[in-house]
């Protein structure tokens, strides 16, 4: 029989109005993780409520989780992380953008389509993030089997480019009516003068963004 030691830190911090608790249970993983999820948080959280949600929560937590094989995911204000994700991608540091944003979502179930739930996560990334830079993230480049169904990156720069070429408020809106649930397609029209399908045909046409 062996003896089995489970190694992890915990802690709390407070900043901003906002209270983080931090458990990591891969001490092998660098410190730089730690900060720069918290530097990210205590930055971007702030903002996001004020741009989107001023009543979310601001008691949030984050675990490093060992035995989660996926990315990171949100859910009843916890960020859950895959420690071996970090492992291989230690500069992927504004996933926690992404997740954040969902916990600022918060939207209460069947409140629209999922596509425009992680299509609103990665836009978020994309105007809020740190260093997405440094992690080789970008919105992905425009190709025609997309679709705007296609959810995160690829919704994210369709969002982007109804931004630029409509309403650069659209985002924000149809976060207030998801979170509401007020949330249709015909939101699209009364905000743009467009279907969501006939934008994404315009889109399609011509889908430069500056
Ligand atoms: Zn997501």
């Amino acid at each position: 029989m062996s003896l089995a030691f489970v190694i992890c830190s915990f802690g709390f911090s407070q900043k901003n109005k906002l209270t983080i608790s931090y458990q990591n249970d891969d001490t092998t993983l660098s410190n730089d993780i730690e900060v720069g999820f918290k530097k990210i948080v205590y930055t971007n959280y702030p903002k996001l409520m004020k741009d989107f949600n001023p009543k979310a929560r601001t008691d949030l937590k984050i675990k490093i989780d060992t035995a989660y094989n996926g990315v990171a995911y949100a859910h009843n204000g916890q960020v859950v992380v895959s420690s071996k994700w970090m492992h291989s991608n230690p500069k992927d540091l504004d996933l926690m953008t992404h997740e954040i944003m969902h916990i600022i979502q918060s939207y209460p179930g069947g409140a629209g389509p999922g596509w425009l739930t992680e299509g609103i996560a990665d836009y978020v990334r994309f105007k809020y993030g740190l260093d997405n830079e440094s992690a080789g993230w970008s919105l992905t480049p425009f190709d025609a089997k997309h679709h705007y169904t296609n959810s995160y990156r690829i919704t994210a720069r369709f969002l982007e480019w109804v931004s630029q070429h409509y309403d650069d408020t659209i985002v924000y809106k149809l976060d207030d009516h998801l979170r509401n649930k007020t949330y249709s397609d015909s939101l699209w029209n009364k905000y743009t003068g467009s279907t969501l399908d006939e934008l994404w045909e315009a889109y399609t046409q011509d889908p430069k963004i500056s």
